[in-house]
């Protein structure tokens, strides 16, 4: 392992800052009421001013300080100047400290392509099933993902379904004090952190699929695997997040409609713990900037 301070852990430091900000926005536009929302393609596949603002934020303040570097996010927008006050300086120091896996060490800026899905979950977040939106910040060397950062800006929310299931199991609320929003972040061959690592309960098969954008594939595949159960939440963050915390077994989405934004980043984390991501038939996905 060679020291913290190359490019690659620069990048990642400066990644978990840049995603606690965004969260941070996500936030504020739930709290002004004002959701912008616009229909891309139809009406599941939603942009708001949270996507916007997030995606101006998280790309602009990597571009300045890492200006060779290949930055790809979710939304089009007109590339306008970007407020001042939407620009994130820090770096988490924390990070820092870490070894470099001796692999990446010598990892120059311009080899590296960043995926940025700057809210994912959009169509929950218009619902108000806050938890479910996280912001994804996913690193790729060789069209490989080998480092991601994860923001969820809500975590420790309570919305009102999930609190009626929780009183309805007589389990704990998140209770006052409890702080809202997490970062988790991870780099291949030194571990993901920022969360704690569980299993299902043994011989338990719980599968997570799509809340918004199923098909009779998606649900024909869930159903042939023959699962106990099946969680149907919003977002690929959120989904690679229940697995890494023991909620389900496998994510399931024998579909197209995940991009690489929504791929990059959380397949790090799910890696980095020994899990696995792939297509239908198996093959791992490419992340070099022309896919
Ligand atoms: P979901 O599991 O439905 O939350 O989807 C995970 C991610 O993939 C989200 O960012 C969705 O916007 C995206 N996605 C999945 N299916 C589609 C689709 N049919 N159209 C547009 N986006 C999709
Ligand atoms: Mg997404
Ligand atoms: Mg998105």
């Amino acid at each position: 392992m060679a020291s913290g301070n190359t490019v690659l852990m620069r990048l990642v430091a400066s990644a978990y800052s840049i995603a606690q900000k965004a969260g941070m926005i996500v936030r504020r536009v739930i709290a002004e009421g004002d959701l912008g929302i616009v229909e891309k393609t139809c009406a599941t596949d939603l942009q708001t001013k949270a996507d916007r603002l997030a995606q101006m934020s998280i790309c602009s303040s990597l571009a300045r300080k890492f200006p060779k570097l290949t930055i790809i996010g979710e939304e089009d927008l007109p590339s306008e100047e970007v407020d001042q006050e939407l620009i994130e300086d820090s770096q988490w120091e924390e990070i820092l400290k870490q070894p470099c896996p001796s692999q990446y060490s010598a990892i120059q800026e311009e080899d590296l392509v960043v995926w940025v899905d700057p809210l994912d979950g959009t169509k929950e977040y218009t619902e108000g099933l806050l938890d479910n939106v996280t912001v994804l910040i996913g690193i790729a060397y060789e069209g490989k993902a080998i480092a991601g950062v994860i923001n969820q800006p809500y975590y420790n929310y309570e919305n009102n379904e999930k609190q009626q299931l929780r009183e309805h199991r007589n389990e704990a609320k998140a209770g006052p004090d409890a702080v809202l929003g997490r970062t988790i972040w991870g780099v291949l061959g030194l571990g993901a952190f920022g969360f704690q690592l569980k299993e299902v309960p043994a011989g338990k098969h719980i599968i997570t699929t799509t809340r918004s954008h199923s098909n009779k594939l998606v649900t024909d595949c869930v159903t042939a695997m023959n699962p106990d159960a099946v969680l149907q939440v919003g977002g690929a963050g959120n989904k690679i997040i229940q697995l890494i915390e023991g909620k389900a077994s496998a994510y399931v989405f024998a579909s197209p409609g995940c991009k690489k934004w929504d791929t990059c980043a959380p397949e790090v984390i799910l890696h980095a713990v020994g899990g696995k991501l792939t297509d239908i038939h198996g093959n791992v996905l490419q992340y070099h900037k022309d896919v």
